[in-house]
């Protein structure tokens, strides 16, 4: 699948684990929040979530970490730099330096790099590190990661409400990739909250995964329940195992046979 031809409006995606996603469009391959197992499985391959940086090689490969923690940010991929010559790796901190490193300074950031066009809000001042929602436009499809900005209460804070303006304000989205960290009911399982349900609602995207600790059955179903409560029309898809991998094409999702 890796080597299939995509037209525009196209997209193969592969499920890689936890908050980690690998995207080819048309002219491009998108990695972001992209771990390698700790335990790497027997097959290290894409079907088992496990990227192996040479296989990229012949690729314009742009790689993306929301923040600096263990779950989302690898510190093995400045390696592939070594082995990929097209590569560019975005974060908001200075892993490191040189002509592939994009550093996301601004609390808005706008970089068009060719074709490719990138926006995220960053926030400084919240949490103890910077953390990053990044919209990647491309080959004429879109996919939006919310970074851990899931946060409990009643309230939508102000920095959702400047993110998502920002956000929807480039038009419509076709993928949504929503970490639900925020919300915990008395059994310890992860539910839809005000702000992930704030976000789906104002990004309007085609389909939303939820991810970031939804597991079980039973969450899955709370998940639906409150998208149902809060009216939200958006197909709602969860992953099963990593390296599951889906097919997008003119705003339909479908997930391909193992
Ligand atoms: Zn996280």
């Amino acid at each position: 699948m890796l080597e299939w031809e995509l037209e525009e409006g196209e997209a193969i995606f592969w499920y890689l684990s936890y908050a980690g996603w690998m995207i080819k469009t048309k002219n491009h391959l998108l990695v972001i929040d992209y771990m390698e197992p700790n335990l790497p499985p027997e097959e290290q391959k894409l079907s088992n979530g496990f990227i192996a940086p040479e296989t990229l090689a012949g690729y314009d490969v742009s790689l993306f970490a929301t923040h600096n923690h263990g779950d989302h940010w690898d510190p093995e991929s400045l390696e592939w730099i070594k082995v990929i010559p097209k590569i560019r790796i975005v974060l908001n901190w200075p892993a490191a330096t040189g002509s592939n490193i994009l550093v996301l300074n601004d609390t808005l950031s706008h970089l068009t790099l060719s074709d490719l066009e990138i926006y995220s809000y960053t926030l400084r001042s919240s949490f103890n590190i910077p953390h990053s929602t990044i919209l990647i436009k491309v080959d004429g499809v879109s996919f939006y990661t919310n970074d851990d900005f899931g946060a409990r209460g009643n309230i939508v804070p102000d920095y959702v409400k400047q993110c998502i303006d920002y956000i929807s304000s480039t038009g419509d989205l076709d993928i949504l990739l929503l970490n639900m960290s925020g919300n915990i009911d008395d059994e310890g399982e992860h539910f839809m909250g005000l702000v992930d349900a704030y976000t789906v609602m104002k990004l309007n995207p085609k389909v939303v995964f939820p991810q970031h600790r939804i597991y079980s059955i039973s969450q899955r179903n709370k998940v639906l329940r409150e998208a149902e409560g809060y009216n939200l029309r958006a197909q709602f898809i969860f992953t099963d195992k990593a390296g599951q991998a889906f097919h997008l094409k003119k705003g339909v999702v479908k997930m391909m046979s193992p």
